[in-house]
């Protein structure tokens, strides 16, 4: 028996330790946005010895923080330099521009990682289900949002704002996101990272008035007290509010005064302050917030398009009222619609999905087959836990699921292939440009330096071919 065999006959039986100094932990993490970067950032700080390989289907990282977050909202942004700290730490790797499922499987992922963490968000919308919902002037919010700031896939989408009446359904953050964009004036974007495309169209926008409807109450409503504070303080708005939709019920009163939601209190006391000025203002466009209907049909067969509306009653316990339809109906003008009721997940080849829910079912980050978990498959983030909360909630939710793969480590499979330039072989023998973390600095300088020559904090490049010239210069 020569030494080399006697070698590989004694790797074949004694289990692999993963984690330690000669075999680290090998984890490919899907997506690049907040549950990615915390899940590398938990991976890192276990104490294990570990390898991240983060992969992203577009050649740019930081997902909905960069394709997501408002572009008048630059602070919020400013979380990217915590994301940049865990890309530093030795052991990272970004490999942009390469889809899973189609790029590489995932099965040929699992050759060469030890567990996948998906944390590909939701990437699409959820639908209402009502007649007219499909016209061409009914928009989801989930496409005016990449629009506006730039997304790829979404910078040919056109947006009709030639009409006075926009009409937003759904009281969450991203229809305020909308609303706001709406309402505001060329001054008061032209400075952020907005996309210029976006930037044109906004500017010769005749939208006067924007309405935000929503199925249930005021206190019910799920936007937070320092986006609605926004709406008093805008150029060129005026928020209005009827005082009779701040009368609400007794279920209502108990929900309100719940120490534990301040934000119900806030919320409600700002609704109040707006419903105390009244509509006359000298601003030029309205915003007015609707509450208690639920729409029924767009109803777009001539130039003057509608939404029929229905008026709702809550019933239910404090805390579980659910809005239900009256019978009484009623029509607002509406010259382009936008859907926000939601976001969803898509699916991945090779990996469980929950069709209703829009997620990849797990429990607790371990993704679940016929209530089985599959080894060596995980979640974090919205394709986790569905699209809520805000940035910093991804943090406990992938140091939840980085938990339970760590306490997996002595049952996972180790990887047959443990070398990172086999993925990166395997990638351009398909000829796929990768854009590593340095490629992608050279991006991001250069979107930073040609939003210097016209004033703003960036100017996106919209193309993945543009992206993808940008890191070979
Ligand atoms: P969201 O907060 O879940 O709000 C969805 C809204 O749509 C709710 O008002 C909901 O009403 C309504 N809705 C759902 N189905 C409906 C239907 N069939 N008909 C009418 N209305 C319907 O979702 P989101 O606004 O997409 O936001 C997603 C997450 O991102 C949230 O956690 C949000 O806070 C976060 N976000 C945060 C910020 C920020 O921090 N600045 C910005 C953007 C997004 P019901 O309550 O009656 O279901």
């Amino acid at each position: 028996m020569t030494p080399n065999v006697e070698v590989q006959t004694i790797s074949r039986t004694m289990p692999i330790q993963l984690g330690t100094p000669d075999r680290p932990l090998r984890v490919a993490i899907i997506g690049s946005g907040p549950g990615g970067f915390y899940a590398a950032d938990a991976l890192f700080n276990s104490g294990m010895n570990v390898k991240v390989a983060m992969f992203d289907r577009l050649p740019a990282p930081f997902g909905l923080v960069r394709y997501g977050v408002a572009p008048d909202h630059p602070k919020i942004k400013n979380v990217i330099k915590v994301y940049e700290k865990v890309a530093e730490k030795n052991g990272f790797s970004f490999l942009g521009n390469i889809t899973i499922g189609k790029d590489l499987s995932v099965d040929e992922l699992r050759t060469f990682y030890d567990a996948v963490i998906f944390a590909c968000g939701s990437q699409t919308e959820k639908h209402m289900g009502i007649p007219g919902e499909d016209d061409p002037a009914s928009h989801s919010a989930t496409e005016f949002v990449a629009w506006y700031n730039g997304h790829p896939d979404f910078r040919t989408r056109a947006f009709d704002l030639s009409g006075e009446s926009a009409v937003i359904i759904g009281l969450g953050n991203v229809a305020m996101d909308v609303a706001r964009i709406l309402s505001k004036s060329v001054d008061e974007l032209k400075n952020t990272d907005i996309a210029q495309h976006a930037l044109e169209v906004l500017s010769t926008s005749k939208i006067k008035e924007i309405h935000l409807v929503g199925r249930r109450g005021p206190v019910q409503a799920a936007f937070t007290p320092a986006e609605l504070k926004e709406f008093g303080e805008l150029n060129d708005c005026h928020p209005v509010v009827r005082p009779q939709d701040l009368e609400i019920n007794a279920q209502s009163r108990v929900e309100l005064d719940n120490p534990n939601r301040p934000a119900v209190k806030k919320n409600f006391e700002l609704l109040t302050e707006y419903a105390a000025h009244g509509s006359s203002s000298q601003k030029q466009k309205r915003c007015y917030f609707h509450f208690l209907k639920s729409p029924v049909e767009f109803v777009c067969r001539d130039s003057l398009k509608k939404l029929i509306l229905e008026r709702t009653a809550l019933k239910g316990e404090p805390g579980a009222q659910s809005a239900e339809n009256t019978g009484i109906k009623e029509e607002l003008k509406c010259d382009i619609l936008f859907r926000s009721v939601g976001y969803r997940g898509v699916p991945i080849p090779g990996v469980p999905f929950d069709e209703k829910k829009g997620i990849f079912p797990n429990a607790n980050g371990r993704i679940i087959n016929d209530g089985k978990t599959v080894g060596g498959l995980y979640a974090a983030g919205w394709i986790k836990r569905g699209p809520s909360g805000v940035i910093g909630t991804n943090k406990a939710d992938s140091a939840e699921t980085v938990k339970n793969l760590l306490a997996d480590m002595p049952q996972l499979k180790a990887c047959e292939v443990p070398e990172s330039k086999a993925v990166r072989a395997l990638i351009e023998e398909r000829k796929i440009q990768v854009i590593d973390f340095n490629s992608w600095k050279k991006i991001d300088a250069a979107e930073i330096s040609r939003g210097q020559k016209s004033g703003k904090l960036r100017e996106k490049f919209v193309t993945i071919e543009e992206m993808l010239q940008a890191a070979r210069s």
